[in-house]
C-alpha cells in the first residue's frame, strides 16, 4: 500500500490514516501532528528514546518496473521513505509484543515513534513537528534522551549499516535572483543595461565564495542551476532570473556566504559598468532571496558510538561501515540540534549486484531483505539503550 499509494510532502493524508490504522490494530494510539504526521508511544517509565521515519514521496514518474509500482501518476517513493515507514511499523509491532508479554514497564521506558511528513520539502516536517512539541515532555513520555533515524542506501550491500560520527550532511538553502536591467536592441547594447551580462558576472564571481573564501579543509557548494531570460536573438531582455542552492557543513560560513551573496549580487548588478551609456541613471539592480533550508546534520558522537555498537552486536562487526559524508540535506538535522541523535545508512543493494539506481532516480528500488534488518536494528538500538534488550529477547 505504501509504495503503491505515494503522496507528496505535506499531502500524506492517506499515508497518515494508514499508519494510524496499523498502529491501532496493534493497540497503539497515536496523535496527528503537523496535519499529516503522527506520534505514538510504547511502554511506560521515566526514560524515553525516540525513533523517527519519514513518510513522504517525490514528484517522479516511477520506472522501476516492480509489480507494486506507484499507482499515482508522477509520484513515487524514490527516496525509500515507504521503507522507512514500514520498518518503523515493524519495530512498533515487535515492541508492542514485548509489552503484551511482559507489561508496559518491561521496556525500561517509553519508545516514542515519530512518523514525520514533508522531509523532501522546505521547511521540513521535522521543524514543524518540533514546533508542535514532538520533543517535549508529555503525559506519556519525558523528553527523549536520544533520537535514532535511518535511511536506505542503494549504494551499499544489504546486511551492512554505515555510520558517521559528527557532521554527516550539509545545510541546504535555496537561492533566487531576479536581475533587472533595461531592454533594447541587441545591436545597441550601449543604450541598454544588459541583465544577461550581469547574470554571467554573478555566476562566475560568486564561485569565488567557495574557491577563495572557504577554508579548503571545510565543505561548501554553490550551484546555480537555473538561468532564464530573453526571448529573441536581437533583443536584450529586461530581466533574467536565476536560482540555485548553497550547501555547507559550517553554519558560520553559511550565514556569512548568504549575506555576502546578497550584498555582492546588488553591488555587481548596479555597477556603473552595466549602466546604459545613453542614460547613466538606467542601472541594473538585483533582488536576491534566500529560502532557508535545513541545518547541517550533525550526529552526536556518543549516540553514534552507541548505535554502532548495537549494530555490531546484531549484525556482526564486519557489517558495520563508515559512511562518507555527503552534501545532501536531511531534515533529521533539526532533531539533532535539539537533542542528541544519530542517523545511519542501511544498505539495500542486493549483494550480487554492483550497482543500483540511486536515490531520487525513477528506477530506484530496494532489496526487501533489508527491511527486516532495519526493523531489527531499530528495536535493538532502542531496547539496548533502555537497558532491557537482554531481559526481553
Ligand atoms: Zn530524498
Ligand atoms: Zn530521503
Amino acid at each position: 500500500m505504501l509504495h503503491r499509494q505515494p503522496e507528496l510532502s505535506f499531502q500524506e493524508h492517506q499515508t497518515c490514516r494508514f499508519i494510524q490504522s496499523q498502529l491501532a490494530e496493534m493497540g497503539i494510539s497515536s496523535t496527528v501532528l503537523a496535519g499529516t504526521g503522527l506520534v505514538a508511544h510504547i511502554g511506560a517509565g521515566e526514560r524515553c528514546v525516540a525513533l523517527r521515519a519519514d513518510i513522504d514521496a517525490l514528484p517522479i514518474q516511477e520506472e522501476s518496473g516492480v509489480p507494486f509500482s506507484s499507482e499515482r501518476q508522477g509520484i513515487m517513493h524514490a527516496c525509500g521513505h515507504d521503507a522507512h515507514t514500514a520498518m518503523l511499523l515493524g519495530a512498533a509491532r515487535i515492541l508492542q509484543q514485548c509489552v503484551w508479554r511482559h507489561g508496559a514497564q518491561a521496556l525500561g521506558g517509553v519508545v516514542k515513534l515519530i512518523f514525520q511528513p514533508g522531509e523532501e520539502m522546505s521547511p521540513g516536517g521535522a521543524s514543524l513537528l518540533i514546533k508542535e512539541g514532538v520533543l517535549e515532555a508529555t503525559g506519556e513520555a519525558s523528553v527523549p534522551e536520544v533520537i535514532f533515524g535511518q535511511h536506505v542506501n542503494p549504494d551499499a550491500a544489504t546486511g551492512t549499516v554505515a555510520f558517521v560520527s559528527g557532521t554527516m550532511m550539509a545545510s541546504t538553502d535555496e537561492l533566487f535572483w531576479t536581475i533587472r536591467g533595461a531592454s533594447g536592441h541587441a545591436a545597441q547594447p550601449h543604450r541598454t543595461a544588459d541583465p544577461v551580462l550581469m547574470a554571467a558576472h554573478l555566476v562566475t564571481t560568486l564561485q569565488s565564495l567557495v574557491s577563495r573564501a572557504l577554508n579548503p579543509l571545510h565543505s561548501g557548494v554553490l550551484s546555480i542551476t537555473r538561468i532564464q531570460g530573453g526571448t529573441a536573438t536581437n533583443v536584450i531582455p529586461e530581466t533574467v532570473e536565476m536560482s540555485g542552492t548553497l550547501r555547507s557543513m559550517n553554519q558560520e560560513w553559511r550565514e556569512w556566504a548568504i549575506d555576502t551573496i546578497a550584498e555582492h549580487s546588488q553591488r555587481i548588478c548596479s555597477s556603473p559598468l552595466f549602466a546604459s551609456r545613453a542614460d547613466s541613471s538606467v542601472q541594473g539592480a538585483c533582488e536576491f532571496q534566500r529560502s532557508k533550508g535545513y541545518p547541517p546534520l550533525v550526529n552526536n558522537p556518543q549516540a553514534t558510538e552507541f548505535a554502532r555498537q548495537a549494530a555490531a552486536h546484531l549484525l556482526g562487526a564486519k557489517c558495520v561501515e563508515e559512511f562518507e559524508p555527503k552534501m545532501w540535506g536531511e531534515d533529521f538535522a533539526f532533531y539533532t540540534h535539539h537533542i542528541p541523535g544519530t542517523f545511519w545508512m542501511l544498505g539495500v543493494r542486493p549483494p550480487e549486484l554492483n550497482h543500483m539506481p540511486g536515490l531520487h532516480n525513477a528506477r530506484f528500488t530496494i532489496d526487501e531483505k533489508a527491511l527486516s534488518i532495519g526493523t531489527a536494528l531499530l528495536v535493538h538500538v532502542a531496547l539496548e539503550r533502555l537497558g532491557t534488550l537482554s531481559v526481553l529477547m
